[in-house]
């Protein structure tokens, strides 16, 4: 697979492997770009500014659709690529692809709805005679860095909305996961003016840094950990900043809940993607007196989770990203038994494999929740009472989203005002989202907030017309 610069696909002689995590395959290469390839992608971005401004919203939009309508053709073709560079199964990848081409039309439409807003200048004593208005005006050339998980969805996030409100990007996908996202943006080059959309491949940390750090760049969009998150926020000067970091996101079960909802959404939430989802379920802090039953359920339903090949449709879940990131798990669950708590079943890592893993009595004090698990695993930490587990669900750094399962309106009442979250769910679990609600984290978690219509509104800056 190759780069996007100014409409051209563009090799290097030296190149990355990408690899298949499930059999360690090289699947294909990617160019290894340099700091020119940064420099010529960035200018590129820059001249195409020009064509996008003075397009018509129309135009944009229905070029939006026809890129639309030549992922939709892909759509297998993508999601296969998915599955083999991040070992995601394929039924996922599907789900990836539709909730992409969404997000996509979202922001087609968005295109036409970027509206300014009228002024009563006359409620100051000064603006008696004026009119005010505002207009939003395109910011120039973004950055859109995306991380390995949802490689495509994620990205779409970031380009699209930046498309339609007419910037250009320079787009930087995970090196880890490179593939599916350079084929989405190659058909998107196809379309649009040329250097309207750029993608570069190469080191993360040198080619972020230059992209964060140009002053040609008007915005960066991205999406990643807290570490490389507060390098951006470090580098990025005056640049407006969207940031969606990562999550440890609380599942609370208060003893009024369904039970069983509960354990399904848990289930859903800790597993799906092997754990390796911003916002998956991270911690379950469950009241004492229902932890007994939500647990011996929880196992039960754990043990019936399918792991095997991504490709195979019977499989619920793959392999991590890669060896490295399953011996970070295996380390922080083996700390976690180390210090007191009970493993009640998985545990066991083979290669990029991690079980689905159960533990029982987790402290909230201990590594595995108090940092974020990108892995399959559900620890559930026992409270006495709803203040007990707000507590807990506000004791790490991240503040992604949170799930309360209880039948209690003022029970749910207390804990939206009181968890400090991003969103909280009442009797849903902290992974569900869908593509045009406001997601974005507090604390840690990040700052500003994605969701189509959202975003579009960050891709914009807001100029004041005065008519005296
Ligand atoms: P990561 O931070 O390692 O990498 C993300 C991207 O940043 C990659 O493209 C990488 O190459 C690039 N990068 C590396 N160094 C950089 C630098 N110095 N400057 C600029 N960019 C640089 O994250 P990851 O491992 O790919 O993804 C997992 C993390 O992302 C988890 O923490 C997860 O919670 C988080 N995440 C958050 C959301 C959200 O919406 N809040 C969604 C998905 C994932």
């Amino acid at each position: 697979m190759k780069m996007l610069i100014e409409g051209k696909l563009i090799d290097k002689n030296e190149k990355i492997a990408v690899e298949n995590p499930f059999n360690n395959e090289i699947i294909d290469y990617v160019p290894s770009g340099d700091a020119e390839d940064v420099k010529k992608a960035i200018s590129a971005a820059a001249k195409a500014t020009k064509s996008m401004k003075e397009m018509s919203s129309r135009k944009l939009s229905r070029i939006m659709y026809d890129i639309h309508q030549e992922l939709k053709e892909k759509h297998q073709e993508i999601s296969k690529l998915i599955s083999l560079e991040t070992g995601k199964p394929i039924r996922d990848s599907r789900v990836e692809m539709d909730r992409s081409l969404q997000t996509l039309l979202m922001a087609a439409e968005e295109s036409k709805r970027i509206y300014g807003e009228t002024i009563p200048m006359d409620a100051a004593i000064a603006g008696r005679t004026a009119f005010g208005f505002t207009i939003k005006i395109p910011l120039g050339v973004v950055a859109a860095i995306s991380p390995f998980n949802y490689p495509v969805n994620l990205a779409i996030h970031k380009i699209a909305p930046a498309l339609a409100a007419k910037n250009t990007v320079v787009f930087k996908p995970s090196t880890k996961a490179p593939l599916a996202a350079l084929k989405m943006a190659e058909i998107m080059g196809r379309h649009l003016p040329d250097g309207a959309v750029n993608a570069i491949t190469g080191p993360g940390g040198v080619l972020g840094d230059q992209l964060v750090t140009s002053d040609q760049v008007n915005k960066v969009s991205f999406t990643g950990s807290v570490a490389t998150g507060l390098s951006i926020a470090r580098k990025a000067g005056m640049k407006k900043l969207t940031l969606e970091l990562g999550g440890n996101d609380p599942l609370i079960v208060l003893d009024d809940a369904d039970i069983d909802a509960a354990v399904l959404g848990a289930v859903g939430g800790s597993y799906l993607n092997a754990g390796q989802v911003c916002i998956g379920v991270k911690r379950l802090i469950v009241q004492e007196s229902v932890a007994d039953e939500f647990t011996e359920q929880l196992v039960s339903r754990t043990q019936k989770v399918k792991t095997g090949d991504p490709l195979d449709p019977e499989t619920d879940m793959g392999p991590l990203i890669d060896e490295e990131a399953a011996l970070n798990v295996e380390k922080s669950v083996n700390d976690a038994i180390q210090k007191g708590a009970q493993l009640l079943c998985g545990g066991k890592r083979e290669g990029a494999f991690f079980q689905p893993t159960v533990l029982d009595h987790v402290q909230v004090d201990m590594e595995l929740v108090q940092r974020e698990t990108f892995g399959p695993v559900s620890p559930v930490i026992r409270v006495e009472n709803l203040d007990e587990a707000i507590k807990a669900a506000n004791s790490t750094p991240y503040g992604l989203q949170a799930g309360v399962f209880t039948q209690n309106i003022t029970n749910a009442k207390k804990a939206v005002r009181e968890i400090e979250a991003g969103s909280v769910l009442i009797n849903k679990q902290p992974t569900f989202r869908t593509d045009n609600m406001p997601f974005g984290g507090f604390k840690m978690s990040g700052m500003g907030k994605e969701g189509v219509k959202y975003a579009v509104e960050d891709m914009t800056r807001t100029k004041m017309v005065v008519i005296g």
